[in-house]
């Protein structure tokens, strides 16, 4: 693409191609992505003679759960607490590919006013 620009002009692009590359780079180094999130719960098993019922304060858990969308339902999966911390890694993947997609697509209006200008 850069080729097909005279050269003053691929010149006033080089500084928006190299904040270019670093998203890049940024996006070569992540890992999985994934959609959803996680809940952390805390919760009552409904049994008369379980402290649950008899101390509000008390309740079983932690559990964690994996919820996400799919075709409009949602869906749970229940996780162990180690599980939930990978996946919740992974969906901050998610969140993080679209800031730094949005940030490339500034860059690149950047440089298109570069070439208009
Ligand atoms: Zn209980």
């Amino acid at each position: 693409m850069v080729e097909t620009i005279p050269k003053d002009t691929s010149k006033k692009l080089d500084k928006h191609l190299r904040k270019f590359e670093e998203c890049r780079k940024e996006l070569g180094k992540m890992g999985f992505i994934l959609t959803g999130s996680i809940v952390k719960r805390f919760m009552r098993c409904g049994k008369e003679s379980c402290r649950c019922m008899s101390d509000p304060m008390f309740k079983h858990g932690p559990y964690y759960e994996w919820t996400r969308k799919v075709k409009g339902k949602t869906v749970s999966v229940r996780l162990t607490e180690e599980e939930a911390n990978i996946l919740a890694e992974w969906i901050k993947n998610k969140k993080r590919f679209y800031e730094i997609i949005s940030k490339m697509e500034r860059i690149t209006l950047d440089a298109l006013k570069e070439i208009r200008s």
